[in-house]
């Protein structure tokens, strides 16, 4: 039995791959994408298309201003990397790159959950007095579908939407409006969440507690320079010591 953990006054919470799932395993998601969408162009390959998909993504999330611009048009930002792809097996066509993105959308929403113990742990901790914020970076219309499919606005004191207010993370505003609209400080805020630069990184220059959620155990990428103040695989764990 665990003793009762010592909770800030306040906590930030990402969305995406914290309290949901949303973008994991990509390869793997692009392969049954592809297996599952009829009608492929002659002679594409299911993995080779599936790889060559993922790396031009990773090309295209790896840089910062790219990122912010793609974000904010998911569906635009998914025929462009599907298009970038598969021109790079030599594949030109814009009906298959139209209907993939699209397909590939509608199966990344069917899929997405709660984690088990997401709802659980904010309603414990808030019923310990703990101030919940939610601060996610993406579109206002895709981020506030999530939050209303999963009724999860009720839970928090403060919920922040990067498409609502021009600003996201890792801008310095983003975590400042969101300490004062929860009244709080930073040196007394936890922030939760899965990415390393938003959500560690940048947050700990700035005073935060930084908690890495790492949903699936893959531990810390080699040789990356962040070091969260705890990492944690269940979202119960903020309840333990
Ligand atoms: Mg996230």
């Amino acid at each position: 039995m665990s003793r009762a953990p010592t909770l800030p006054p306040a906590i930030l919470f990402d969305l995406d791959d914290t309290l949901i799932t949303a973008h994991l395993h990509p390869r793997e998601a692009w392969h049954r994408a592809i297996d599952g969408l009829p009608e492929r162009p002659e002679r594409l390959d299911v993995p080779g298309a599936a790889s060559a998909i993922h790396e031009a993504a990773r090309w295209f999330w790896s840089d910062p201003d790219r990122h912010r611009e793609g974000r904010l048009d998911i569906h635009t930002t998914r025929r462009r990397i599907v298009s970038r792809g598969l021109s790079a097996l030599g594949v030109e066509d814009d009906g298959y790159v139209t209907r993939l993105s699209a397909h590939f959308s509608a199966m990344r929403t069917a899929e997405t959950a709660l984690y088990p113990d997401a709802v659980d742990t904010l309603v414990a901790l808030a019923g310990r007095g703990v101030r919940l914020g939610l601060i996610t970076n993406g579109s206002a219309a895709e981020q506030r579908a999530k939050i209303e499919r999963f009724d999860l606005a009720r839970h928090f004191v403060h919920v922040q939407v990067e498409g609502e207010m021009g600003f996201g993370k890792p801008e310095e505003q983003a975590y400042a409006h969101a300490l004062s609209a929860l009244g709080t400080t930073a040196a007394d805020t936890w922030i939760v969440g899965d990415n390393l630069d938003w959500e560690v990184v940048v947050p700990q220059r700035l005073g935060f507690h930084a908690i890495w959620r790492d949903p699936v155990g893959k531990g810390m990428p080699a040789g990356h320079p962040a070091k969260p103040d705890r990492i944690i695989t269940r979202l119960a764990e903020l309840l333990e010591e």
